[in-house]
């Protein structure tokens, strides 16, 4: 029997270990910008969180990103990011689930 290898990545917030695609990217571009990368393209030093804004208030209270990212993020920055984590939060899942909602 074959196995499948899927990419595994830890969550900076919970420490849970998730496949890839199952994980936002946050991402510290070369310009010294974080933000959200949902397709997991943008260079730069990236920090996985689940994707739960759960995760991201914890990652926010415990500044998991400062440490995972290598640099602090300030506080205007994490909610900035929270509040683009709300958004693509919704259409992550969206296109993750989108086959089961085809029926109506
Ligand atoms: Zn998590």
């Amino acid at each position: 029997m074959k196995t499948r290898k899927i990419p595994m990545r830890k969550c900076v917030a919970c420490q849970e270990m998730m496949p890839k695609k199952e994980l936002i990217r946050v991402v510290r571009t070369p310009e010294g910008e974080t933000q959200i990368d949902l397709k997991g393209k943008k260079s730069g030093r990236g920090a996985y969180l689940c994707g739960k804004v759960a995760c991201f208030k914890l990652a926010k209270k415990s500044k998991a990103l400062d440490r995972a990212l290598k640099q602090p993020v300030g506080a205007p920055i994490y909610d900035q990011l929270e509040q683009d984590f709300i958004q693509v939060e919704e259409e992550f899942h969206a296109g993750k689930d989108g086959m089961d909602d085809d029926e109506f």
